[in-house]
């Protein structure tokens, strides 16, 4: 019968679709095309750090800036495109977007910063990754060490040998590697010990009700204190409150990323991105915060 109506019948071929499958249909193509047609920004999120009281890094967070919707967030497309294979270029976009627009601050004569960059599991297991990342770093003239990965336990656990062997060679270059979402996936501990990882971040829905969940306080506790024997740094991500900020301080975390401190950012925001708050130049004694 499908034969019948062509190929390309675009009418039996939605009719034969549930709902679900045409909304993806639909989005893969207008992805495809914006991506194509430059609708893609990154907005820039800074990374705090209460003891030198500065910022100390960016992480990189795409928007699809739809002419029609207005700003689509990553939750909403980046399933579609890692499904589609579309997250191969739109992931290397994101790095090359990312890398020329650390060069462009630099040039403007703001501080040297790592970016984050976040890389979805089908982008990490692509083979010519550590090749990309390479010619993009020599295009942007960006040194390795001011690009951050940050990575998502389940990526790094499929095939763990070849895991290895990648972060091995990305680490070499010099390139920062980053636990994403800690706690969330799962992880085995003595893989952690073999990966040459240099950050723990700890996933935002153990920040989120902190004050309030003793099982939250207590797994955010452990994997702070997971992440000093082990000697990784460790970030908290989420921080809304200074309440959540007290309590993280109080088990030795004193890195954090959150509206607390700023939104994720256009780029133009530049002198915000850099001193988003007065918390960082203000009175407060932060190493005298009561422990929790
Ligand atoms: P993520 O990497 O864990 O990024 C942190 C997310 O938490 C961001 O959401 C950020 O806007 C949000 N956030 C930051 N501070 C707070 C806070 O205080 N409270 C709350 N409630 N949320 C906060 P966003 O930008 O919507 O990104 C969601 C996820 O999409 C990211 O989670 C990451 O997994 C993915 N993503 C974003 N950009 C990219 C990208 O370029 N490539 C890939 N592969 N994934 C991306
Ligand atoms: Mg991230
Ligand atoms: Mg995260
Ligand atoms: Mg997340």
């Amino acid at each position: 019968h499908a034969k019948s109506l062509g190929r390309n019948n675009f009418q039996f071929f939605t009719a034969s679709m549930n709902d679900e499958a045409i909304r993806f249909f639909n989005l893969e193509n207008r992805l495809r095309a914006a991506l194509d047609q430059g609708e893609l920004v990154l907005h820039y999120q800074p990374l705090v750090d209460l003891r030198q009281r500065a910022v100390v890094g960016m992480e990189a967070l795409v928007r699809w800036n739809d002419p029609e919707q207005g700003m689509i967030a990553p939750g909403e497309f980046i399933p579609v495109a890692e499904e589609t294979g579309l997250i191969l270029p739109l992931g290397e976009w994101v790095l090359r977007e990312a890398m020329r627009q650390n060069r462009v601050w630099q040039e403007q004569g703001y501080p040297l910063l790592p970016i984050s960059v976040n890389l979805s599991p089908r982008q990490f297991r692509q083979r010519g990754l550590v090749e990309t990342i390479r010619a993009i770093l020599a295009e942007t003239g960006q040194p390795a060490r001011l690009l951050e990965l940050e990575i998502t336990e389940g990526a790094l656990m499929q095939e763990v040998g070849e895991t290895l062997s990648k972060l091995e060679e990305l680490a070499a270059m010099g390139v920062r590697l980053t636990i994403d979402d800690f706690g969330t996936g799962y992880s085995s501990l003595s893989y952690l010990k073999r990966f040459p990882v240099h950050k723990l971040k700890v996933d935002q829905s153990f920040t989120r009700d902190l004050c309030e969940d003793r099982e939250d306080a207590a797994i955010a506790a452990a994997i702070i204190g997971l992440a000093h024997s082990l000697e990784l740094d460790i970030l908290a991500e989420g921080v809304e409150t200074a309440e959540q900020l007290s309590m993280l301080m109080g088990y030795g975390c004193h890195k954090f990323q959150g509206y607390y401190f700023s939104r994720p950012l256009a780029p133009s925001q530049t002198d915000t991105l850099f001193h988003p708050s007065s918390i960082l130049e203000g009175a407060t004694d932060w190493g005298l915060v009561a422990s929790p």
